[in-house]
C-alpha cells in the first residue's frame, strides 16, 4: 500500500516552493509530489517535474507557450489550478504563490476537507474570515508556513484558548535603524538586498517597508482568533526567535531555529508528528545576544496603517493589500520612490467604504476596484 502523502505545490518555482521541494527531497520515502504550478518559469518547472517524476503541472500565465512534452497532464491559466485540485487525488496542498489569485482554489480544496500548508498570507489578509470559517465547518486543517505564524503554531499546537498576547518578531529588513531620508530614497537594488532572508522580490520590498509585518498582524488575527490589539511586533535583527506567545498566566513560549524556511516547511510536512532529522541546527553557545526593539511607527507608516486596518472592516484590509501590491509593482519598475508606497496605501484607504463581505465574488470585485484606484492615485508620484 502507498503510504506516502500526496502533495500539490502551487508556486513551486518560487522561493518558498523550492524550499518545500528541498525538504521533500530529503524525505522522499514520506511524500509524493503529484502536481505543481508555476506562472512563467517553464525551465525551472521542467527541472522540478523531472527531479520528482511529477505527472501534472499548471502554468498559470496563459500568455506563454508551453511545450507539449513538459508533463503528462498540463493545466492552463488560473482556472487550471482549480481543474488540477478537482481532478487529482492528493492529501496536502501547499500554497506558495504571490497574491490572491489562489483564493478561489484554496476555498475549493478546503471545501474538500484537505490539509492546506499556507504561505500566501495575502489570502488570509483579504478573506481570513471566510477561509477559517470554511476550514472549521469542513474539518480542513490550515497549517501556517509563514515563519512567524508557524512559530506561534508550534507553541500553541492549535489550542488558542490560553493566548494572552502574540509577539511577532520582525527582521526589520535592511533599514530598521536607518534615518528616514535613507529609507525614503532607497533604490530597488538596495531594497532587494535583504540582510537575512532570501525571498521573492515582492515580500523583500514589503519587509523593508514593514508592510510585511502589517500583513502578518492581519494574518495572525485570523489564524489564531486574536484581536489585533493583542498582537505586538518586536524587531529582532538576529532572526533566531521566529515569534513568541505570551500566555494568559504570564508564561512565554518561543520558537527558535536558523534563518531558513526549511524548519517551518518541515514542521508542516510532518505535522502533527516531528521527523528525526538528526541535525543540530543552532549552537546555543554561539547565538550571541537576542535583542528586541520597538518598531518606529512614524518611520514605518505601512505598519501603523496595517494596525489601523486590522481593527477596521474587511474592505479596508482588501484595499491595504491591493494598494500595497500595486505600489510595490510600481516601485520595482522604478516608477515611484519607496516613500510613495505608504502614501498610495493611505490615499486608497480613504477612497474605500467600510464593509464586510460574505461572497468570494464581492471580495474579488473590491480587490479589483482597490487596485484600479491605487493605480490612478499613484500617478501623482510618477
Ligand atoms: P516568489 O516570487 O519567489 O515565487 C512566487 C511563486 O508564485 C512562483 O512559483 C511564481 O511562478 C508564482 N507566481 C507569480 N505570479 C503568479 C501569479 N500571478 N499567479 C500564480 N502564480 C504566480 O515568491 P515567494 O516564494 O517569496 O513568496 C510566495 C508567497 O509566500 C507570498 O505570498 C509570500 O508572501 C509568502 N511567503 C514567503 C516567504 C519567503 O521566505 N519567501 C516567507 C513567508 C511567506 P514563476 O516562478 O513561474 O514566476
Ligand atoms: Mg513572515
Amino acid at each position: 500500500m502507498n503510504t506516502k502523502k500526496r502533495i500539490i505545490i502551487f508556486g513551486a518555482t518560487g522561493s518558498v516552493g523550492t524550499t518545500v521541494l528541498e525538504e521533500i527531497a530529503c524525505f522522499r520515502e514520506h511524500f509524493e509530489v503529484v502536481g505543481v504550478s508555476c506562472h512563467s518559469n517553464i525551465e525551472c518547472a521542467e527541472g522540478i517535474i523531472k527531479n520528482f517524476s511529477i505527472g501534472a503541472v499548471a502554468v498559470t500565465n496563459s500568455r506563454i507557450s508551453v511545450p507539449k512534452n513538459l508533463c503528462g497532464k498540463i493545466f492552463r491559466g488560473i482556472d487550471g489550478l482549480t481543474a488540477m485540485v478537482e481532478s487529482l487525488e492528493f492529501d496536502i496542498l501547499v500554497v506558495a504563490m504571490t497574491g490572491i489569485d489562489g483564493l478561489r482554489v484554496v476555498l475549493r480544496a478546503i471545501d474538500r476537507g484537505k490539509t492546506i500548508i499556507l504561505a500566501s498570507k495575502e489570502i488570509l489578509v483579504v478573506a481570513g474570515e471566510m477561509v477559517m470559517n470554511l476550514a472549521k465547518n469542513k474539518g480542513a486543517t490550515i497549517l501556517p508556513l509563514d515563519s512567524e505564524h508557524n512559530a506561534i503554531f508550534q507553541c500553541t499546537r492549535g489550542d488558542n484558548r490560553f493566548i494572552g498576547r502574540l509577539w511577532l518578531t520582525a527582521s526589520g529588513g535592511r533599514f530598521w535603524n536607518q534615518d528616514r531620508q535613507t529609507i525614503e530614497n532607497a533604490t530597488v537594488t538596495e531594497v532587494l538586498r535583504h540582510p537575512k532572508w532570501s525571498m521573492g522580490k515582492k515580500i523583500t520590498v514589503d519587509s523593508s517597508t514593514m508592510a510585511n509585518k502589517g500583513l502578518e498582524i492581519i494574518e495572525a488575527m485570523h489564524l489564531f482568533g486574536v484581536e489585533p490589539t493583542r498582537i505586538e511586533v518586536a524587531i529582532h535583527p538576529a532572526c533566531t526567535v521566529h515569534s513568541l506567545v505570551e500566555f494568559c498566566d504570564g508564561s512565554f513560549l518561543a520558537q527558535l531555529s536558523p534563518v531558513s524556511m526549511k524548519y517551518a516547511a518541515r514542521y508542516c510536512l510532518f505535522y502533527p508528528k516531528r521527523v528525526d532529522a538528526r541535525e543540530q541546527s543552532l549552537d546555543l553557545f554561539h547565538l550571541g545576544d537576542l535583542q528586541f526593539f520597538r518598531p518606529d511607527l512614524e518611520k514605518f507608516s505601512c505598519l501603523k496603517l496595517a494596525m489601523e486596518v486590522a481593527q477596521g472592516k474587511q474592505s479596508q484590509r482588501i484595499a491595504y493589500n491591493a494598494a500595497n501590491e500595486v505600489a510595490v509593482e510600481l516601485f520595482l519598475e522604478e516608477k515611484i520612490a519607496l516613500k510613495a508606497i505608504p502614501e498610495i496605501i493611505r490615499d486608497t484607504l480613504t477612497k474605500m467604504e467600510d464593509k464586510n463581505y460574505t461572497t468570494l465574488e464581492e471580495i474579488l470585485a473590491v480587490n479589483q476596484m482597490a487596485r484600479s484606484r491605487a493605480g490612478q492615485l499613484a500617478k501623482r508620484f510618477f
